[in-house]
């Protein structure tokens, strides 16, 4: 089996799980692989997040309907799929997708049968159609997609996504829940973890910094949902955790645009093995790692 760039990056996104990936008995008892432990928790007004292997997800479950933001990948989204039908006696309406890395949308198979709808920005729809050429019958594609705004009552909750263009993918949505002020910022947020920025899809540091900002300015008091977070850092947060990446990301440009003035090559910038002001960042697997975060910002600088 050949692989070329796309593939690799999105096989590699297993790695992003990070966190509870450690955590992941590999072999049970009977030899048989055990199935990622899973937990769901409530933030407020119906709305919380559930944790298992990949990206984390957000969830609406009222009297009307339950709703999932992201969808990790089959094993753990089946899991999410029934405490989600056991929360909700209407079942599971809706199926959001933040981007379309393989740790977020792999499991939307398992919400398929059951969701009426998966809704994705066209950006987020595209890539994912054309990422997943080789096993596209293992997808489960979008099919509401929006451009700028999607908005949708469940119940007494108000949702809305938006899309402010290019960040950590060429398309990431931001899903809110009004009444609940909670926020899912999908990969657009990594706590304390070196952010993975794809630049093949379209990322850009420059406007994710300017995304950060105006999110947390919009959303000040809300309660944010993570996609990513280093192990025994939280994954919910308020907004100043944006605005912390916010300078992680600011950083990381100056250092390597600093580099390029001084003449260094990518691969000596590269080479650090600490942002200055930002050493409690860790890395997890391959990709998400301080080297990645410098030759993106190198590329974005130059091209
Ligand atoms: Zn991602």
């Amino acid at each position: 089996m050949t692989f070329n760039r796309r593939d690799f990056v999105t096989t590699s996104s297993f790695a992003l799980a990070g966190v509870a990936l450690a955590r992941v008995p590999l072999v049970g008892q009977a030899g048989q692989k055990a199935p990622p432990p899973t937990t769901f928790t409530d933030i407020r007004r119906n709305v919380g997040f559930f944790t298992g292997q990949g990206g984390t997800i957000g969830w609406l479950a009222n009297p009307e309907g339950a709703v999932a933001v992201d969808a990790q990948f089959p094993a753990t989204a089946k899991a999410c799929v029934e405490g989600l039908q056991k929360r909700s006696a209407k079942g599971i309406r809706l199926l959001i997708n933040t981007h379309y890395h393989g740790d977020h949308t792999g499991g939307n198979s398992a919400f398929r049968p059951v969701v009426k709808q998966i809704v994705q920005q066209e950006r987020c729809a595209k890539l994912h159609r054309e990422t997943t050429t080789k096993n596209a019958d293992q997808q489960a594609y979008a099919d509401v997609t929006f451009g700028e705004s999607w908005s949708q009552d469940v119940g007494d909750e108000k949702m809305w996504g938006y899309y402010y263009g290019p960040g950590h993918t060429g398309g990431d949505a931001v899903i809110v829940f009004e009444r609940a002020n909670v926020v899912h910022m999908g990969d657009l947020m990594f706590n304390r973890v070196h952010p993975r920025v794809d630049g093949p899809s379209g990322a850009s540091m420059k406007n994710w910094i300017s995304i950060l900002e105006r999110v947390a300015k919009q959303h000040g008091d809300a309660t944010f949902i993570f996609g990513h977070a280093k192990a025994g850092a939280p994954v919910t947060g308020p907004a100043k955790e944006l605005l912390y990446l916010r300078d992680y990301l600011t950083a990381a440009l100056q250092f390597v645009q600093k580099g390029i003035a001084a003449k260094q090559p990518k691969e000596e910038i590269a080479k650090a093995t600490e942002l200055p002001g930002f050493a409690e960042h860790a890395s997890s697997g391959s990709v998400l790692t301080l080297a990645g975060v410098l030759n993106s910002a190198y590329d974005e600088l130059t091209r």
